[in-house]
Formats: C-alpha cells, sequence, structure tokens
C-alpha cells in the first residue's frame, strides 16, 4: 500500500537524518527544502503530504472505490530535485516571459507547458507565488479585488517548462474569457496538463464544473489542486476531500485520481505540487 510504503520510507529516513545532517545533494540546490525535513515528524508530514492524515479515511471506503490507482508516492530526494528546478540561479532562470489576451499572441514555445485555471478568489496568485517563494524576482500580482487576472501571464522555469497562469472566471471576468481560455485548452499544442483549482472551503461550484466539463470536453489530462486547506477543520476537510474524491472517481475521465491539497499560507502540499509539475514536464530526468 503506498500510504504504509511512504510512512515506513519516511520513518527510517527520519532516523538516520540527525546523524546524516544537512542531505547534501538537497542541501547545495534548495536549503529551504532541507529546513523542511528537519521538522518533527509529524509537522514534516503535513507540510509535504497533506493528504496522507486524510488518506487512512479514504482507503478505508475503499469498498466506495475512492482510491484504486496508485497515487504520485515521490521520494524526499526527487522532492529535493523538484525544488532545485523551482530556483532561481544564474544557470536556472525563472522569469516571467509575457502576458497574451488571445492564443495568437501567446509566446510561440516548444517546451513543455503547465496552466493553472480557477475561478477568482480561488488563491491562484498565492499559490503561483508560493510555487515561485525560491525565485525571489518574480512578480506575480495577487489582487485585493476578485478578477484581477485578466491575461494569460506566461513563465519561464529555466530550461525546463512554462508554467501559465490564466484568468480567473467568474465575478467580473473579462467577456471573452471562455473564449480565450478554450482557444488555449483547445489548440495550445505543448500544453502538457491543466491544473484546475478549487477552494476546498467551498467545494466545487458551477464555475467549477464550467472549467471541469472543458477539460472534459478536450479530452485534457487534468488535475485537482483543493486550495486553502488551512482554513478549515480537520474534520470538515475531510468532508471536502472525501466528497470531492468521489467526484472525481465517478464524474471525471480525464481528472488524475490523487486530489492535490494545498495552503498557501503554510505551504502544505507546494513541496509534493511542485515535484509533480517536474515530473510530468519531464523535468526530473
Ligand atoms: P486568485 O484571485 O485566485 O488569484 O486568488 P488570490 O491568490 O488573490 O487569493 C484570494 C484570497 O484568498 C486572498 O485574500 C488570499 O490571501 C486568500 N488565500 C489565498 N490562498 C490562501 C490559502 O492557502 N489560505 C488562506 N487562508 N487564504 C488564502
Amino acid at each position: 500500500m503506498a500510504a504504509a510504503k511512504l510512512r515506513h520510507r519516511m520513518g527510517r529516513f527520519l532516523e538516520i537524518a540527525p546523524a546524516l545532517g544537512p542531505w547534501p545533494r538537497i542541501y547545495s540546490t534548495s536549503p529551504a527544502f532541507a529546513d523542511v525535513l528537519r521538522l518533527p515528524q509529524k509537522q514534516l508530514t503535513k507540510v509535504v503530504y497533506p493528504l496522507r492524515e486524510l488518506e487512512q479515511y479514504l482507503v478505508a471506503d475503499s469498498r466506495a472505490g475512492l482510491i484504486e490507482r496508485k497515487l504520485f508516492d515521490p521520494s524526499f530526494e526527487d522532492i529535493g530535485r523538484a525544488e532545485s528546478i523551482f530556483a532561481a540561479t544564474a544557470r536556472n532562470r525563472i522569469e516571467y516571459l509575457s502576458s497574451a489576451v488571445r492564443l495568437d499572441h501567446a509566446p510561440s514555445l516548444q517546451q513543455p507547458e503547465v496552466c493553472f485555471i480557477g475561478r477568482s478568489n480561488v488563491g491562484k496568485s498565492s499559490l503561483i507565488k508560493a510555487l515561485f517563494s525560491l525565485a525571489p524576482d518574480v512578480e506575480v500580482r495577487i489582487s485585493k479585488k476578485p478578477g484581477h487576472t485578466k491575461k494569460m501571464n506566461f513563465f519561464k522555469v529555466g530550461k525546463h517548462f512554462t508554467l501559465v497562469d490564466m484568468p480567473g472566471y467568474g465575478y467580473r471576468a473579462p467577456e471573452d474569457f471562455v473564449d480565450m481560455v478554450e482557444a488555449y485548452l483547445k489548440e495550445r499544442n505543448n500544453l502538457k496538463r491543466t491544473f484546475l483549482l478549487v477552494d476546498s472551503a467551498v467545494g466545487i461550484t458551477n464555475l467549477d464544473n464550467i472549467a471541469i466539463e472543458m477539460c472534459e470536453e478536450f479530452a485534457l489530462p487534468y488535475v485537482m489542486i483543493l486550495t486553502k486547506i488551512d482554513k478549515s477543520s480537520k474534520g470538515y476537510l475531510l468532508k471536502q476531500v472525501l466528497q470531492i474524491q468521489k467526484f472525481v472517481n465517478t464524474q471525471t475521465q480525464g481528472c488524475f485520481p490523487q486530489l492535490f491539497p494545498i495552503s498557501a499560507i503554510t505551504y502544505s502540499g507546494v513541496h509534493l505540487l511542485k515535484c509533480f509539475i517536474a515530473d510530468i514536464t519531464g523535468s526530473l530526468k
């Protein structure tokens, strides 16, 4: 079982970690993650694998088919390597490239691309800022007012991939939003994965359903991220996760069967998400 295997692996790592001191391969590229690895076990699990606490309930509900396939289960070493991909250096430039209001204004790029979509105020800018926390020169605007992101914003992550921040949909979204997003999702040839953000405190809304239907209609591989998990009690979060996991299992075809719960405030789940992005863009090779 993936959970048991990982617990075992983590337990062993924690036994040897103090003896090793900072893990040289990881420390040399990402001191921030080396600090995370020094957290007490419970906190470490919560920050790196936020789903772990809830997993026993998902597995316990396996008769309902909640967890059928193997989960994304990277080693700490892979998570550390992914951290270095998201860390800006002279040789690994992470920078804002350009913005576009229409697909034909989008930069023409060969490298793999991932995009982030979600309704306004779901926490998209905060998450992208958290993903780029080791690239302090990258400016990601965080809105005070819902609906300010009206363009597709392209960010280059070294030679590895491009990350695209799509305009938030919903309240005061630009009129041509659907046209813009739809054209991008349908036609962007180098798009490897779409990350669809859902507010864990709110659940899947009608607006989210429109985006889900779009991904399904275009047969896109997409991943559901549950934002703001720090806002809810463990019990409420579990209820939401179970409900959304059931939805993913029964109502979707293209959605990755593992949810990614995250908090941009506590950074819970952010390292795991970085590793997943690095993995699916082929950056860990
Ligand atoms: P966007 O419109 O989707 O880009 O959303 P923002 O990133 O601007 O966030 C909308 C609001 O939610 C802001 O007030 C953020 O401070 C808040 N927020 C974003 N992420 C989190 C989170 O992980 N936890 C909590 N508690 N609040 C968050």
